[in-house]
């Protein structure tokens, strides 16, 4: 067993090492967090990782990594799963409007209950396809949802004029960006170093052309 408080200082070095400031309540939040994920993720498979250290560090440090480029009021992470990054990113930094979209009907259940139980103010959660989703956002986020090609073609229409798109990939990108469509171009391209990952990440920076 891997107690709260052995999590707790896994999660707050890895947040240091980040070099990130977060509101006082953001680690036990993260914490209860991650304890209903995993609660819920011995009915609902809503994670494959299952071993609770590493959901701090491939599920919590991972989508902190990107905050420092997180911008503007509003957010949509698309294809969420469980709320990552999505649900971690309100947590962290309160007070956008998010929207996590996921188009599977247990994931959502999960994601409103989180919603409830953890008080994410401007935090909602909506079954669909992003194809099917209306609206435009300051900032999309998108963790191991589909190629660049696919992503953007699928929920490009929800990208505002002057927004950005944060796309998060493991290594091996090269060959999607050919596929990037017509609109749209790569604009930044940041390696993420996850504190205690040893795999390489990727931060996509995408805009409209
Ligand atoms: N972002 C999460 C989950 C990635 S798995 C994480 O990083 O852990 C990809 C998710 O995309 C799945 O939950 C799947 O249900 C969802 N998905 C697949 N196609 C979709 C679509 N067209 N629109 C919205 N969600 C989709």
């Amino acid at each position: 067993m891997t107690t709260r408080d052995a999590l707790q200082s896994r999660l707050e070095q890895g947040i240091a090492a980040l070099g990130l400031q977060l509101p006082a309540d953001a680690v036990p939040r993260l914490l209860d967090y991650q304890a209903l994920l995993e609660r819920w993720n011995a009915a609902y498979n809503l994670t494959a990782v299952r071993d609770p250290a590493q959901m701090v560090t491939r599920h919590m440090l991972d989508s902190l990594a990107i905050l420092p480029y997180v911008q503007g009021q509003t957010l949509a992470d698309l294809g969420t799963g469980p709320g990552l990054p999505g649900i971690v990113l309100a947590i962290a930094a309160p007070g956008r409007e998010i929207l996590l979209v996921d188009s599977n009907g247990k994931k959502v259940r999960f994601l409103r209950e989180a919603i409830r139980t953890l008080k994410l103010d401007g935090v909602r959660a909506v079954q669909s396809r992003a194809e099917d989703v209306q609206g435009q956002f300051d900032c999309i986020t998108a963790r191991a949802f589909a190629s660049l090609a696919d992503m953007l073609g699928w929920g490009g229409h929800l990208l505002a004029p002057d927004g950005v798109w944060l796309a998060m990939k493991g290594k091996s990108v090269e060959e999607e960006l050919p596929g990037v469509p017509p609109g749209f171009e790569l604009r930044e391209r940041h390696v993420l170093h996850v504190p205690g990952l040893d795999a390489e990440r990727q931060l996509l920076v995408l805009r409209r052309t």
